[in-house]
């Protein structure tokens, strides 16, 4: 089944820049019918093996202008509890799942629906979380996609340095504007900001920033 159908649209994490690491943070939260601890733990070794770190096993990086910063995860997963409070700060995302077979509908864009079985549907639905978009239409995986976590999910595939780019790009780019205001508000040569603009930066994905947006 393509997994447009099963898409949670959970766009909601908070990337933090600081010195010359980026943190992607999420905390994802799963209830619904067929959850069970088994299940969340399934799904958190799926998306930590296709996203923890390169095919190689090292580390993923990003470059910048010129420079290279380290990029972590920090993703947090659990059992929603019983009549738990959704919020939605920017930073949590929900999941129901679901032990069928039939498609599920999008809900928001930080709530949604997985299947409680099928190979890489969690390395995916975290794409998506992170706003990234499918690469794949009608007729399969998009040229040059084949491969790709984001492509259409038959057998095994694999997270690129163009995801890493993808959830990152937009995040360093208001970076980038930040400093620029700064030098712009702070012009003369002994601020701080003239020489060497801050590097802490907090940005979220959301609905309105994500990859395709
Ligand atoms: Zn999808």
């Amino acid at each position: 089944m393509p997994l447009c159908y099963v898409d949670p649209d959970g766009r909601d994490i908070r990337i933090a820049i600081k010195g010359n690491t980026a943190t992607i943070h999420a905390n994802i939260i799963f209830g619904g019918r067929d959850v069970s601890g088994n299940v969340v733990n399934a799904y958190a070794q799926e998306i930590a093996r296709n996203w923890g770190t390169d095919r190689n096993g090292n580390p993923w990086t990003y470059e910048h202008n010129g420079q290279t910063y380290n990029v972590a995860f920090d993703i947090n997963f659990r059992l929603e509890k019983p009549n738990e409070r959704r919020i939605f700060n920017g930073e949590n995302n929900y999941v129901e799942v679901i032990d069928t077979n039939s498609p599920s509908e999008m809900r928001n864009y930080n709530y949604g629906t997985w299947r409680k079985n099928g190979e890489g549907v969690a390395a995916h639905e975290f794409g998506h979380i992170m706003g990234l978009m499918d690469r794949y239409a009608e007729g399969g995986d998009l040229p040059g996609w084949e491969s790709n976590t984001m492509g259409v999910n038959y057998g095994e595939k694999h997270v690129d340095q163009r995801n890493i780019d993808g959830v990152l790009d937009k995040a360093f780019d208001a970076m980038d504007q930040r400093d620029a205001m700064l030098q712009q508000r702070f012009p003369i040569s002994n601020s701080p900001y003239f020489q060497k603009p801050p590097t802490d930066f907090e940005y979220y994905i959301n609905r309105y920033n994500s990859e395709n947006k």
